[in-house]
């Protein structure tokens, strides 16, 4: 298994853990961009967006609940926070596992890349 997010996911890489499922994964970014900087992965191997299709989208939209409740308990739901997916090479996505960046507890600017 060469994939350092399916290592974490299988507790092989250590990583510090905020929420684990069957399904999803969160936890901390390991070069934080923000005060806040959380890594949300399918537990399941997708390369980038390109391998979702049909009912995998349901689980897209329950990492976004998992994102979405970690914003709460982080203390960044009010004053605001980013969700963000790097897709492909050009889209500037490095680890080839799906994964969703939640950052946030500073301003972030509009540049995204
Ligand atoms: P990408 O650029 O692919 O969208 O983002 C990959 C993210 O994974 C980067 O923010 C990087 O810091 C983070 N990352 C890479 N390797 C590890 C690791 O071994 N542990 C943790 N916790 N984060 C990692």
């Amino acid at each position: 298994m060469s994939c350092i997010f399916c290592q974490i996911a299988e507790g092989i890489i250590p990583a510090t853990v905020l929420f684990k499922d069957d399904k999803v994964i969160a936890f901390r970014d390991i070069h934080p961009q923000a005060p806040v900087h959380i890594v949300i992965i399918p537990v399941k191997h997708f390369t980038n967006l390109n391998d979702i299709r049909g009912d995998d989208f349901a689980l897209i939209s329950y990492i976004f609940s998992v994102a979405t409740d970690l914003a709460r308990s982080e203390g960044i739901a009010e004053s605001g926070y980013r969700i963000a997916v790097n897709s492909g090479k050009e889209g500037g996505q490095v680890v080839q596992h799906l994964h969703f960046h939640l950052l946030g507890g500073r301003q972030l600017s509009g540049e995204l890349g």
